[in-house]
């Protein structure tokens, strides 16, 4: 029996231009970097699903709260024109089409338009729910955050991750349990087939979520969204920006730093001697470089 394994399509949709200072521990004064926010479409030919990875920046901007439309004025050149339904209509496929949305996390560059996707199941990480409805303290209070974001009946959010081991299944429908694949501490197998799995990627904000997709025999592609904004701190050349908060704290884009080197330490891993000796590609949301590199892969062609 020949296996078909899923296809991983990078989708074309907005950027944006923050300070390097918010990523770069060796900005320049007054640097920007112009960055890609991708979204993906995963394929799983064997169950015939289609699952959009992530939904870029809304491409009304008009309709995000009137706080963050002025915060963006800081973050040009910024474009929304293409976004997550525009780029799968590329290839014919409608937003109505897909079955599952993943939601890797709740800041405004990755939520897009939900409403588009009438018909998908959403997946969140844990906390999800309370993060965006501001009940998670303090620290992770963000006046931005949209608390009817996700379609309450058509979204699934994780349990938390088993504190060792494998977790208990926690959906009987589907199978999904948390388990451990390492050099990964939790992951969930979406199809039971260790084709596509939804990785928890803790550091970045709660729930964080990561992909891990078998694109071919001697192939899996990693799907790292915000763990790391840059490959020169991938590639150890750099260290995460720091900046001090109202209170004169040092924090970082990371609500949770010792996490976010843990989860750059697994990432490295997998990327130097790969998953079961099997190479892993590992791709960064806000890549610039990796985008242009790859551009004759994008949907409705495939990596
Ligand atoms: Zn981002």
């Amino acid at each position: 029996m020949t296996v078909t394994y899923p296809t991983v399509s990078p989708l074309s949709c907005g950027y944006l231009s923050p300070p390097a200072s918010k990523f770069l521990a060796d900005a320049l004064e007054g640097e920007r970097l112009t960055m890609p926010s991708m979204a993906f479409l995963i394929q799983h030919p064997a169950s015939k699903s289609k699952i959009v990875f992530d939904l870029s920046i809304r491409k009304d901007l008009t309709t995000l709260h009137p706080g963050l439309q002025a915060h963006l004025k800081t973050r040009i050149p910024l474009s929304s024109e293409n976004d997550v339904k525009s780029a799968l209509a590329l290839g014919n496929v409608e937003a109505s089409d897909i079955d599952y949305v993943i939601i890797t996390h709740v800041h405004w560059d990755h939520t897009g338009t939900p409403s588009d996707f009438t018909s998908a199941t959403f997946i969140a990480g844990h906390n999800t729910d309370k993060l965006l409805k501001n009940e998670m303290g303090p620290d992770l209070y963000n006046p931005f955050f949209e608390r009817d974001l996700l379609p309450a009946d058509r979204t699934i959010e994780l349990p938390p991750v088993p504190g060792s081991k494998n977790g208990e299944v926690f959906d009987k429908t589907r199978g999904w349990y948390w388990q451990s694949l390492s050099p990964i501490h939790n992951a969930i197998d979406m199809f039971n087939d260790g084709t596509v799995y939804i990785v928890d990627s803790p550091g970045h904000l709660p729930g964080h979520l990561n992909a891990l997709v078998r694109v071919a025999v001697h192939k899996w592609i990693y799907l790292a969204v915000d763990a790391c904004h840059h490959m020169r701190i991938f590639r150890g050349e750099t260290d995460f920006g720091s900046w001090k908060d109202e209170k004169g704290r040092t924090v970082t884009i990371h609500k949770d730093l010792d996490a976010a080197y843990e989860t750059l330490g697994v990432l490295r891993k997998l990327q130097r001697e790969g998953l079961n000796g099997i190479p892993v590609e590992v791709v960064l949301t806000h890549d610039g470089e990796w985008e242009k590199a790859n551009g004759d892969h994008f949907f409705p062609s495939h990596l």
